[in-house]
């Protein structure tokens, strides 16, 4: 079995276990088609794609952490992305509530879908 067949099998499994919601913000995440979730809330295409469901491991590659099931959480794109646009990336659990606090001022993620999913 190839590494991204494997990942994709471990992504699905952490996405499974967390319900289809980010690691990070915890916002509901899609895979495969996106027009379900579009319509559901309301997304343009550029919005949606952020909250396809991507892999994301916990204790990174370069760091020694490995693709095996307690290494690897489901993420959103958007977290994923933007963790790794830092220079030096924050370790999982700092980054997590730096998410936090983000979405508690209302600067993370388009406001309608936020609206919409409590
Ligand atoms: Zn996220």
């Amino acid at each position: 079995m190839g590494s991204n067949s494997r990942i994709r099998i471990l992504r699905r499994a952490a996405a499974e276990r967390q319900e289809w919601n980010c690691y990070y913000c915890s916002f509901p995440m899609w895979e495969g088609d996106p027009a379900v979730f579009k319509t559901r809330y309301s997304l343009t295409s550029r919005e949606v794609r952020r909250f396809r469901c991507t892999a994301k491991h916990l204790k990174a590659r370069c760091d020694g952490g490995r693709d095996i099931e307690e290494n690897i959480v489901a993420a959103c794109h958007y977290c994923n992305r933007t963790r790794h646009r830092k220079k030096r990336p924050k370790d999982a659990d700092s980054y997590a509530s730096f998410v936090r606090s983000r979405i508690e001022k209302g600067r993370w993620h388009p406001v309608r879908l936020r609206d919409q999913k409590s």
